[in-house]
Order: C-alpha cells, then structure tokens, then sequence
C-alpha cells in the first residue's frame, strides 16, 4: 500500500520508532531509520529491515536536539513521504529540582526538533502533491503527571504544532496529525520507573500497577506494533481528511 513512498521516522533505533518503521516497511515503504548514536548496530538495523521487507532502507545519525541536524536529516533523506516525527526523551523530578540542562533538550528533542523536520518537508511534499506528517505525542500532551514538568509541556507543544501545520498544508494533500499513546513498554518508560520508585517511594511491581497502569483502564501497556498500525492508518486513503487532530492509542487513560 505504500510502496514508492519514503518514510523517515525520527528517534528509530529502539521502542515506538522501530515498531513504526517496521509497519510501514511491511506495507512497503523504503524506510530512513535515525539515531544519534551512529553505531554499527544502527547500521544493521536498517539493513535488516531492508531484507526482511525487500524495501530500500538506510539508516542516517543525527542529533534531534540540534536544530541544524534535524533540517539536514530531511534535506540528506531526500523526497520525504511520510515524516513521522517520534524521537524523545524523558525525565523525572519535582519542577524545583528540575535540571535547567534536562528541561532545554527535552524541549529540543520532544517539540522543536518537530518544528524543524517539519519545515523542511512539506516543501517537498507540496511539490509531489502528497505528505504525511505523524508527530507521536503522547496521552501526557492531553493531560498532565507529576513530575513531569518539561515532558508534558513538549507533549502538549507538539500537538499545538500539529494542528497548525495542518491548518498551513490544509488546502494540499498534505495531513498532520499527532498520535497520543498511553503507556507502552519500551526503554524510555523502563528508564522511568527507578526514579518512580525513588519519587513514590514504591517497589517496581508497585509503580508498575499503581503508577503507570492506574492511568491506563485497560491495565495492559500499547504495543509498538499498534502505534505502528495507526501510524499506517493515517498514511492510509481512509485517512484522507483526518487531519489537525490526535488519535489516543491509551486503553482509554483519556477517557477519565
Ligand atoms: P525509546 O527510548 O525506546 O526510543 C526513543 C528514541 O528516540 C530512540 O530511538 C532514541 O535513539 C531516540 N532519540 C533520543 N534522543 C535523540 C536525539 N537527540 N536525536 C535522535 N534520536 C534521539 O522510547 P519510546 O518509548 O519508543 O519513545 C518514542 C516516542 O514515543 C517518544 O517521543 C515518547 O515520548 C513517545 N511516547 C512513548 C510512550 C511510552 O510509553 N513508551 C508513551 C507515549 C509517548
């Protein structure tokens, strides 16, 4: 279904990232995996990704805290289809306590880096006459935690931006849109719940249950395959209209 298209998904080595952009190489997109980290394995996943779905896919470093990589990212990815904003950073602690250094790249990686790509694709797909933007935000850019000063400000920031970039690209076919999921596995949320533990005082059974599922009525975390598939979903005809909005992917946290 998306074969010709090119999909570049920031922040794609690990978690959501990958799980997208292994969705969206099954329906046949050539696929641009990103991560700073510039290792060997960054490398062989996007290999692996290309022989397993027989798509183009390449893997390209940059730093989505820096404004100049994120525009050179799309610039060097070349005619950009799909651009699914994804890369993120988290980060927990009371706002007195809050890292001046930690607030500043959470911004930078969560919400401007969004900013960024975005204004350097839809150029392009003004020209060729389609784009998809998936910026993934977040259940906490509806609602807010605790603690969670900067994260949920980005969170809510990327889906003001969502809804602009929509109203800019309105009269193309070009949507933008912003994918709000609940908790889902993956190394940023495993990375949160030492410090949960330490803020709450909870051991990680505990926190697990009481903190990050209390919020998530069905009591099971999203899979990276269904942010994938609703990401799919929105590159889809069905979604043609769907524009400006956010879809929750959260087991129904939004609906308390
Ligand atoms: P993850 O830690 O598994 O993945 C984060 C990705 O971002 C990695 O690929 C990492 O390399 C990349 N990244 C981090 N800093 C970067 C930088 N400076 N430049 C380029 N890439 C960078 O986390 P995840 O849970 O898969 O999170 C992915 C996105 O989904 C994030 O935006 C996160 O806020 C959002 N999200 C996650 C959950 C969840 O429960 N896991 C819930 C809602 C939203």
């Amino acid at each position: 279904m998306l074969s010709g298209k090119l999909a570049v998904i920031t922040g794609s080595n690990s978690g959501i990232g990958l799980g997208i952009a292994k969705v969206l190489a099954k329906q046949g997109a050539d696929i641009v995996i990103n991560s700073f980290s510039d290792t060997s394995d960054d490398y062989a996943i996007a290999t692996d990704i290309a022989s397993e779905f027989n798509v183009n896919a390449r893997y390209i470093s940059a730093d989505m805290s820096d404004a100049a990589q994120c525009r050179a990212l799309i610039a060097q990815a070349g005619e950009v289809d799909i651009l699914v904003n994804n890369a993120g950073i988290q980060h927990v602690a009371p706002i007195e306590e809050f890292p001046i250094d930690t607030w500043n790249a959470i911004i930078a990686i969560n919400m401007s880096s969004a900013f960024h790509t975005s204004a350097v694709a839809v150029d392009g797909m003004r020209k060729r006459g389609w784009g998809r933007i998936v910026n993934i935000a977040s259940a906490h850019g509806l609602t807010a935690s605790p603690y969670k000063s900067a994260y949920v400000t980005a969170k809510h920031g990327i889906v003001g931006l969502s809804k602009t970039v929509a109203l800019e690209t309105a009269e193309d076919p070009i949507t933008c849109n912003a994918i709000c999921p609940g908790y889902v596995l993956t190394p940023l949320v495993e990375a949160q719940i030492p410090d949960t533990m330490e803020q709450y005082g909870m051991d990680r059974e505990t926190v697990v249950r009481d903190v990050l599922l209390q919020r998530q009525p069905s009591r099971q975390f999203a899979t990276t395959e269904q942010i994938g598939g609703t990401t799919a979903f929105l590159c889809s005809p069905a979604a043609d209209q769907i524009t400006g909005t956010t879809i929750s992917v959260d087991g129904g946290w939004t609906a308390l």
